[in-house]
């Protein structure tokens, strides 16, 4: 197999070949440790590939450290044994997300912000993900579908800024998306649009010549969220991406995941913000875990995690520290863990 991440990022040929890339990224679980030279991982679970599939791009691959049975970027997207496990308090669907979906496809949860999901699957799959038991087939709304979402917006005057979310919603392909933010965007009252998207540095082709024009033609304040979790997922070819998309005006912002041994204590966090923000990207959020079956092992405890923020406030300026929060569902926001 050609590897093709050797290629330069200025290669058009490449560049265009995301699509490739995406397909590429499925791959079985012996596969995957195959080429990590990690054949006999004390962990892994190729039966765990049943409740969620393994899904790694190219990109990402490349940042796992070869023979590293504890990378942390293996351990975000490696089935393991402990995802069988059944431990309390930990469900199938634990944000509850369909009260709050008055259309489908669309979530208002926030008093003046909507989600529209505009995708149900990602490049990667984080076995940490609160969407991984989600019961969604790969599914994509025709325009006609999204009809009564948009209006929906246009009918609601206190809502001024939509998100695209998923899934990831730059799995779709652009005429797709830009079909969708063009009518976003002719919506008076909303102000900004933003996108989340882990494929953004999972997969970096995927912001290709045909996604920067796109954006040129949208005129709200458009905002990206990458989902990043360590220093390691971000190198020189995200540097590129965050660069072009800086030069066209777009915010961007990143949000984390406390994660067990991915980014448990202060000194990854603080590597990760000085990483972010070397590339023009600040962090935004760092999310407890949403407590879906088959992720506990990720789990860091309350009390931890309020000890291992403390000593991020202190290694870094509050411009470089993510809000450490939680999603309560129900609640009115992402609600802030104090330390006061
Ligand atoms: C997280 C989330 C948002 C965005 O919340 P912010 O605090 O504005 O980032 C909006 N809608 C839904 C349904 C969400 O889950
Ligand atoms: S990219 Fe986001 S939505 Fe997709 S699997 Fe990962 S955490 Fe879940």
């Amino acid at each position: 197999m050609i590897h093709l991440s050797s290629i330069p990022v200025e290669n058009n040929a490449y560049r265009d070949d995301w699509k490739t890339l995406l397909t590429q990224s499925r791959m079985t679980t012996s596969e995957l440790l195959k080429i990590l030279h990690l054949e006999n991982h004390p962990l892994a679970s190729e039966r765990a590939e049943q409740l969620f599939e393994l899904r790694v791009p190219q990109p990402y691959l490349d940042k796992i450290e070869k023979g590293n049975p504890n990378d942390p970027l293996l351990l975000q997207v490696l089935p393991q044994k402990k995802e069988h496990l059944h431990v309390s308090g930990f469900t199938e669907n634990p944000l509850n997300e369909d009260q709050y979906s008055p259309i489908k496809g669309l979530i208002h949860k926030y008093k003046n912000r909507v989600l529209l999901m505009s995708s149900s699957t990602c490049a990667i799959n984080c076995r940490y993900c609160f969407r991984r038991s989600f019961p969604y087939q790969e599914h994509q709304q025709s325009k006609a579908q999204w009809q009564e979402a948009l209006n929906y917006i246009r009918n609601s005057p206190q809502i001024n800024e939509v998100i695209l979310s998923g899934g990831d919603p730059l799995i779709q392909n652009n005429d797709y998306i830009f079909w969708l933010l063009k009518q976003v965007d002719a919506i008076e009252h909303i102000k900004r649009v933003r996108i989340h998207s882990r494929l953004a540095t999972s997969l970096p082709q995927r912001i290709d010549q045909g996604f920067l024009k796109g954006i040129e033609g949208i005129h709200k304040d458009l905002i990206l969220v990458t989902h990043c979790n360590h220093a390691n997922e971000l190198g020189p070819d995200i540097e590129k991406i965050a660069q072009q998309l800086t030069q066209r005006g777009v915010t961007l912002l990143n949000q984390s995941v406390l994660l067990r041994s991915v980014n448990d204590n202060a000194q990854t966090l603080t590597e990760l913000s000085e990483t972010l923000f070397k590339y023009g990207i600040l962090p935004y959020y760092l999310f407890l875990l949403d407590p879906v079956a088959g992720a506990a092992h990720f789990e860091v405890p309350l009390k931890e995690a309020k000890q291992i923020y403390q000593q991020l406030l202190s290694n870094l300026p509050g411009y470089l520290t993510p809000k450490l929060s939680v999603e309560i569902p129900g609640n009115a926001s992402k609600t802030p863990i104090g330390l006061y």
